[in-house]
C-alpha cells in the first residue's frame, strides 16, 4: 500500500545556498513569449522574496526569476540553454554559485 510522506515532509521548499564570493553574474533577460508551454520542473521556496524556477520546454531550460516586493512580480529569465547546461546553472545557482 502507497503511504504519503506529505505531513512529514518539511513545510519549505529548496533553499538556495548565500552567493558565494566570485559568484557568477547570469545574464537575466525580460522574458519573451516564445512558446506556449513551459514546464516548471523545481522551483525554489516561496518564502523567499526571489524565487527561481527551473523551467524546461522543447528541449531548452532556462531558469526563471521571480521577485516580488509589495504586490508586484517581476519576472527575468536565464538564456535558454541545451538541458545539461540549463541544468548546471540551476545547480550553480542553488549552490551559490551564480546568480
Ligand atoms: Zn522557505
Amino acid at each position: 500500500m502507497a503511504t504519503s510522506q506529505s505531513l512529514l515532509a518539511p513545510y519549505h521548499g529548496i533553499h538556495l545556498a548565500a552567493a558565494q564570493a566570485g559568484c557568477e553574474q547570469v545574464a537575466w533577460q525580460a522574458p519573451l513569449p516564445r512558446v506556449d508551454r513551459v514546464r516548471v520542473r523545481e522551483h525554489t521556496c516561496e518564502c523567499r522574496t526571489v524565487v527561481y524556477e527551473l523551467c524546461a520546454t522543447s528541449g531548452l531550460v532556462f531558469v526563471r526569476r521571480h521577485y516580488r516586493k509589495s504586490g508586484t512580480i517581476t519576472v527575468w529569465e536565464s538564456p535558454w540553454l541545451r538541458t545539461a547546461e540549463g541544468m548546471s546553472l540551476w545547480d550553480a545557482i542553488l549552490r551559490g554559485f551564480a546568480r
